[in-house]
């Protein structure tokens, strides 16, 4: 693994470990859960790893940094539309990876209106193939 630096991006693998460790699971629960299976230290490193990336002092704070800055949701399929109308559906609020999902979805739904108005204004003979 390469030195973390602060305020670097998590990886996939340290978003994962992240989500885990979140819901409750030890560092020895999670190098159990990982594919491939990794040793209690190998985990231990990747917490490392999140702090520094974070700027967190603890694990804890680091979960709070990732819920707050939307790097982890709320349940495991957060991050899209579809995550955010399933928080609606059950009365609650929307996690900060699911808001970012949406705004991302509503924005090049947008840019999709433009283009289609765009290629309806020009009539069937100017579209592109
Ligand atoms: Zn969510």
């Amino acid at each position: 693994m390469a030195k973390p630096r602060p305020g670097q991006p998590l990886s996939e693998r340290e978003t994962r470990v992240l989500w885990m460790i979140a819901q409750g699971n030890t560092c020895k629960m999670v190098a159990r859960m990982v594919t491939p299976r990794v040793t209690e230290n190998t985990i231990k490193a990747t917490s490392h790893h999140i702090l520094v990336k974070l700027g967190a002092s603890t694990i804890t704070h680091a979960v709070f940094i990732a819920l707050t800055q939307g790097l982890i949701g709320t349940h495991a399929d957060c991050g899209d539309r579809a995550a955010y109308m399933r928080h609606r559906r059950r009365g609650e609020t929307a996690c900060a990876k699911c808001l970012i999902g949406k705004a991302e979805w509503d924005r090049d739904w947008r840019a999709r209106s433009v283009q289609h108005r765009q290629e309806c204004r020009q009539g069937p003979s100017q579209r592109a193939a």
